[in-house]
């Protein structure tokens, strides 16, 4: 996956979460996109793909982001694995470019075939290569158990907590 993040991304604004605790909250029509699109690919026995975009905040305890809406592209997948098409996408980079100030890449969220909710090596090594050191949180989707789970970027990333809101 290209690296999306720039390095001009500004200080997060200071506003205290509404939920302790939380790292990542997400709005709830973006999460329902996650989910429908990993039904969908889930039915070509594929797996899905794509990108959170949102905005970092910081309080009294460390960053955190809201989730508005995900952006994808063509994609290369199987039941084992998924990446962007590199000949598609200029979804993606129409995608990126229409982002409002403020507004950046959050995380990105992918899904799994009936193995769970997990970060694969290829997962930590995408994750780290996309967000480096940053912010950056993965969403793992697994349709066929029903399961939804968000990761943070540690060097070994861990399950954040997740709010989903209006
Ligand atoms: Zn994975």
């Amino acid at each position: 996956m290209v690296r999306v993040i720039s390095s001009e991304d500004a200080e997060p604004e200071f506003r205290r979460r509404s939920v302790s605790g939380v790292g990542l909250f997400i709005a709830e029509s973006a999460a329902e996109t996650m989910i429908q699109a990993a039904d969908d690919d889930a039915m070509r026995d594929s797996e899905t793909m794509g990108l959170m975009i949102g905005r970092a905040y910081r309080d009294d305890s460390g960053e955190y982001a809201v989730v508005e809406r995900v952006i994808t592209s063509d994609r290369i997948a199987d039941s084992d694995g998924v990446r962007f098409d590199p000949e598609g996408m200029s979804e993606l980079i129409d995608g990126v470019d229409g982002m409002s100030e403020g507004e950046r890449i959050v995380g990105w969220y992918h899904s799994h075939l009936g193995c769970g909710c997990f970060m694969s090596d290829t997962d930590v090594s995408t994750q780290h290569s996309v967000f480096g050191k940053g912010m950056g949180f993965a969403v793992v989707i697994d349709p066929l158990r029903g399961e939804f789970a968000v990761f943070d970027n540690s060097e070994i990333p861990e399950k954040a907590q997740m709010v989903i809101v209006q």
